[in-house]
């Protein structure tokens, strides 16, 4: 069975021609999957008998089914949580700002990096979603919320540079001018900074902004935080992204997440900024989000604006983000868990 939404403009083509149908169809379907976001091949009026029998024997559709949706009294975000074909479930976030949205998607079924501040890792990596799952996330939100989706942030469950070519289609489907059309400008892909990938898509000069998750300003933090951290120093992070920025010219973000006592001191601020001073970046600032399993706890507000401060008097372009949806497990991976909880009493 071939994952036909999964197919990009060219590889559907192909499919098409090689089933003896006219081109012309590739792009219908096209247009019917990746733009009419149709849930099923039912929904497609103009698509005849013949391709549509095709596509019930030779190829499966991806329809994410909506499991539950949490709504935020606070700010209105939703937390979305999606059931895929095999009886995995995985979430998404949906956030509205004044004049624009995001959705927040997942890239894998858990995450297998083992951030010590984070719920999705706790069961490791199930498996790498693919293309169809990553894009049907957006899509499904896309119908439900009736809300033209600005943009799009790969920092849900999972690292997507460890999926790295289903993220490289998803991100060619969801730009296609025949597809969803989103600018590359509005999508966001966060990394815990795996090297190679990095600068393996810095060579695409592809104009999507990078996220780091750095969280540390020196490898001895990083690595009490991070595992990754003692595959890849914090040196050759810098200069991979460095490179990034060399390649597409696009201002670096760094996520910082800040825990109490472990990472938010003055001599941090002071050594974070000596690390980024000159760099064209922002920095997220981020109080830790409780998780249950975890022990780290959230920077005082306190501690939080000092930080700040010690970055901006180093010129650098800083944020502390606003916790969105706390009152819905907003942290990664903490509404999957609740409801693995809930069904399997694990
Ligand atoms: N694997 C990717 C993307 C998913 S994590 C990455 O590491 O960037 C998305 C962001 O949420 C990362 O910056 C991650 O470090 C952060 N995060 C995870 N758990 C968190 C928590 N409990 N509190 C605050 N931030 C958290």
């Amino acid at each position: 069975m071939i994952d036909i939404k999964s197919l990009n403009m060219k590889e559907l083509t192909n499919f098409i021609l090689e089933k003896g149908e006219k081109r012309y169809r590739a792009e219908q379907l096209f247009s019917w999957m990746h733009s009419r976001l149709a849930r099923n091949p039912g929904e497609m009026s103009n698509i005849p008998k013949t391709v549509k029998e095709l596509l019930k024997s030779e190829a499966e559709y991806t329809a994410l089914e909506t499991v539950d949706i949490q709504t935020s009294e606070e700010d209105g975000t939703k937390k979305y949580l999606f059931g895929l074909s095999d009886g995995n479930v995985i979430e998404s976030v949906w956030m509205r700002y004044r004049d624009w949205n995001s959705v927040c998607i997942s890239s894998q079924v858990g995450c297998r990096m083992g951030c010590r501040f984070c719920a999705s890792t706790l069961d490791g990596c199930i498996r790498n979603l693919t293309p169809s799952e990553m894009l049907d996330q957006v899509y499904s939100i896309r119908r439900e919320s009736g809300e033209r989706i600005s943009n799009i942030v790969i920092m849900g469950s999972g690292e997507p540079l460890d999926n790295y070519d289903a993220l490289l289609k998803f991100l060619e489907i969801i730009t296609d001018e025949k597809g969803l059309n989103i600018g590359e400008r509005h999508i966001t892909v966060s990394t815990c900074g795996l090297v190679p990938e990095i600068r393996r898509l810095a060579e695409l000069k592809k104009q999507i902004t990078l996220a780091i998750s750095l969280h540390a300003p020196n490898d001895g933090k990083r690595r009490s935080l991070m595992p990754i951290a003692n595959k890849y120093s914090v040196t050759d992070l810098m200069e991979a992204v460095k490179y990034y920025y060399e390649k597409t010219g696009r201002r670096i973000t760094f996520e910082y997440a800040l825990a109490r006592d472990v990472n938010d001191t003055p001599e941090d601020a002071a050594e974070l900024s000596g690390l980024l001073k000159g760099l064209n970046c922002h920095v997220n600032l981020i109080p830790v989000n409780p998780v249950r399993e975890r022990a780290l706890r959230g920077s005082s507000g306190r501690r939080a604006s000092d930080f700040k401060t010690e970055l901006e008097k180093n010129g650098i372009n800083v944020t502390i983000r606003r916790e969105m949806g706390r009152d819905i497990d907003g942290a990664c991976g903490q509404l999957r868990r609740k409801h693995l909880e809930a069904v399997f009493h694990v």
